[in-house]
């Protein structure tokens, strides 16, 4: 099974793919996750993304981290793309490299919440990570939150066309309850319910 998440900032990518990596066990590639990985790790990538990330936009070379992760073992059966493709070149450029591979996509899911919500679901996840100790992510500031926002507008919104065009996407109701957006992932890729 391989699987595109799309959606805004706090809508649910990363909680949902902690559900179909536990029903699948198919690997979640969140290339926000690989990337503030390099910034700890200090590698040159990240050195060059860190100020960019914080900033809550997009940067600008991970196609590279994408494509020599989808080779290792574990993503053999399948993965989630969590974050990537951001923009419709990198979509294009997936395309490109998945073909090279002879890998196709099975499902493109994109998760809708009006952007209240999201400012609201950000403040949530803060407060949350604060009172179990935890450093908050640098981006999820109010100002760098309003920049992901536009930057997910105006880069990334344009690939749900890209999908829908492809006749590869399905769009759900990310502001259902959790259950209940999990349980219709699992209704489009034909596997059974988790909570049935
Ligand atoms: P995320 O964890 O998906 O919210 O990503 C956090 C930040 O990492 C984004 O705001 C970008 O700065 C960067 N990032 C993650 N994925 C990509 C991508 N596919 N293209 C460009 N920048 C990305």
């Amino acid at each position: 099974m391989r699987l595109i998440l799309l959606g805004p900032p706090g809508a649910g990518k990363g909680t949902q793919s902690a559900r179909i990596v536990e029903k699948l066990g198919i690997p979640q590639l969140s290339t926000g996750d690989m990337l503030r990985a390099a910034v700890a790790a200090g590698t040159p990538i990240g050195m060059r993304a860190k100020d960019v990330m914080a900033a809550g936009a997009l940067v600008s070379d991970e196609i590279g981290i994408v494509a020599d992760r989808i080779e290792e073992p574990d993503a053999r059966r399948g993965f989630i793309l969590d974050g990537f493709p951001r923009t419709v070149p990198q979509a294009e450029a997936l395309d490109v490299m998945l073909a090279g591979k002879g890998m196709n996509l099975d499902a493109v899911i994109e998760l809708k919440v009006d952007a209240e919500a999201l400012v609201q679901r950000i403040a949530k996840r803060v407060a949350d990570t604060l009172a179990r100790g935890e450093p908050v992510r640098k981006d999820d500031n109010p100002e760098a939150f309003k920049t992901r926002l536009v930057a997910y507008r105006e880069q990334t919104a344009p690939l749900s066309d890209y999908y829908a065009q492809r006749g590869m996407l399905t769009v759900l109701d990310g502001m259902s309850a959790i259950d209940a957006v999990t349980d219709e992932i699992f209704r489009v890729l034909d596997v059974e319910a988790a909570s049935a």
